[in-house]
């Protein structure tokens, strides 16, 4: 790998005005998992790095106004062990505790699996459930992205040059929903990615959401098989269900799938179809 220079910032305006001093020659860095590797593939060129985790208070998890805030440099295996998280956003501990294997997890950051934007990511799809928020800030000032505005593309962002992530906001689900995220891999990273969030007033769904990721180019909601649920008795969403079989059918037509390593996209729209079937009874349940 070739040699460079790291930073140490103490605030994010001071990383955001290294980052447009250096311009393309600086990245970010928080836990270096898919920095590191894309630097000694050759890939990314960089020869400073502005270290996100020197920047005090970044890693902390706190609950502001209800909603979790999760700081820039807080590691998925402190997501797990913040008692916070495990008591009030049960599904956001278990989806992180089966993030990538320990070695990941105790080093790589939530805001790093966004800002990478790989297509393959378990919390791109997962937050998709919850009305969260992507923190920013750079040369002109603060914002919040919602994260289904946050990734544009494979390895795109709509971050703009200078603008660091400082934290990502997660509200509560409503107290009347119910919710489900399953994934399946053969490699490193998952193959597929299902998250199922239903409200259920009196005993019916009057709310459907539905995510996909790791298939498409990027996680998305399923709009047309979250229409099939609306109105359904929640006690009936089960395998026998002809509506959750139809919320299936028009998850694997909306999929996207490509032919790749992880296989055909053929098979993957099958896995789509099953685990969609499967995240819906599972929620309903
Ligand atoms: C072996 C392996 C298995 C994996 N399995 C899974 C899996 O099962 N599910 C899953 O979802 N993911 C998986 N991952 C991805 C993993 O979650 C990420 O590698 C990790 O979260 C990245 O965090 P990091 O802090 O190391 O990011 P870094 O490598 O430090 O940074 C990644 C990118 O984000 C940018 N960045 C970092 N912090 C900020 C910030 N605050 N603001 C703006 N930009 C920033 C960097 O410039 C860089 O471009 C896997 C990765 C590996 C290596």
């Amino acid at each position: 790998m070739r040699p460079f220079t790291l930073h140490e910032p103490t605030s994010a305006a001071e990383a955001s005005a290294l980052l447009l001093e250096r311009g393309e020659a600086a990245r970010l860095y928080a836990g270096g998992t898919e920095l590191l590797l894309a630097m000694k593939g050759g890939f990314l060129p960089c020869d400073h790095m502005v270290n996100v985790k020197t920047i005090p208070g970044m890693d902390a998890i706190a609950l502001d106004g209800g909603a979790l805030v999760i700081g820039a440099a807080a590691t998925h295996a402190a997501i797990v062990r913040a008692p916070i998280v495990r008591e009030r956003f049960s599904l956001v501990a278990q989806v992180e505790r089966r993030v990538a294997n320990v070695r990941v997890r105790n080093v790589g950051t939530l805001a790093g699996n966004l800002c990478f934007a790989e297509p393959h990511s378990d919390p791109a799809a997962l937050l998709l459930l919850y009305d969260a928020e992507a923190a920013v800030e750079g040369a002109s000032g603060e914002r919040r992205i919602p994260i289904a505005d946050l990734q544009t593309g494979p390895y795109e962002t709509a971050l703009e040059p200078g603008e660091v992530m400082t934290a990502i906001r997660v509200r509560p689900l409503p107290n009347d929903a119910r919710a489900a995220y399953l994934k399946f891999g053969i490699h490193h990273r998952p193959t597929i990615g299902v998250g199922a969030m239903l409200r259920v007033v009196d005993g019916v769904v009057a709310e459907a959401r539905l995510s996909l990721g790791s298939v498409p180019p990027m996680a998305r909601r399923l709009l047309e098989a979250e229409a099939l649920l609306v109105g359904e008795r929640a006690e009936r969403l089960n395998a026998e269900s002809s509506a959750v079989a139809a919320a299936g059918d028009a998850a694997a037509a909306q999929a996207d799938a490509v032919d790749d390593l992880h296989g055909s996209a053929e098979y993957k729209r099958h896995l789509v179809g099953v685990f969609v079937r499967r995240a819906i009874a599972q929620a309903a349940a």
